[in-house]
């Protein structure tokens, strides 16, 4: 076997390992959060910006879909995590009824349960316009609420995680 043709099929070797690499690089990225409905990614990535308490590698067995919710004692829950397993259920009456700012937040008050098993809520204090003082209670802030203080709730859930 002559040198070059020796050098040939290394390079060749060399080359299907680069593409196989590739290959595992692009498939890692593509399906990050391939157990996340499409619907609920981006706000998953906004959530992300604006947190300290987990990153996109946490969220790899997370699962996010849409499931109705039941109504207990006249309050309908509108997103549900069970921890262990790391599945979270959102209720699509909610979402498709709700502003960017609550949808965010609501993912990331569920994902602070699920993927940071923070499992207790804070219990009720008010700002001084009345709004609450955590979006770590168990009703999420209402919409005016949700979006007058987003980046302060998101930071509020860093702080006191
Ligand atoms: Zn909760």
């Amino acid at each position: 076997m002559n040198f070059l043709k020796l050098l040939a099929e290394q390079f060749d070797r060399i080359r299907f390992l680069l593409y196989l690499f590739g290959l595992v690089l692009i498939l890692t990225f593509r399906f990050q959060f391939k157990h996340i409905q499409s619907e609920f990614v981006p706000y998953v990535e906004d959530a992300l910006k604006l947190t300290k308490t987990f990153t996109a590698e946490d969220l790899r067995y997370t699962t996010i879909k849409f499931r109705s919710l039941p109504e207990v004692e006249g309050d309908t829950y509108i997103g549900m995590c069970y921890p262990i397993v790391s599945i979270i259920h959102i209720n699509p009456k909610f979402w498709y009824d709700s502003t960017d700012a609550e949808k965010v937040l609501l993912l990331r008050h569920e994902l602070e349960h699920c993927v940071n098993f923070s499992l207790l809520h804070r219990s009720h204090k008010e700002l001084d316009d009345g709004c609450p003082a955590s979006a770590f209670e168990p009703y999420i802030p209402n919409v005016f609420c949700a979006n007058d203080h987003y980046e302060y709730y998101m930071q509020e859930m860093d702080d006191n995680n």
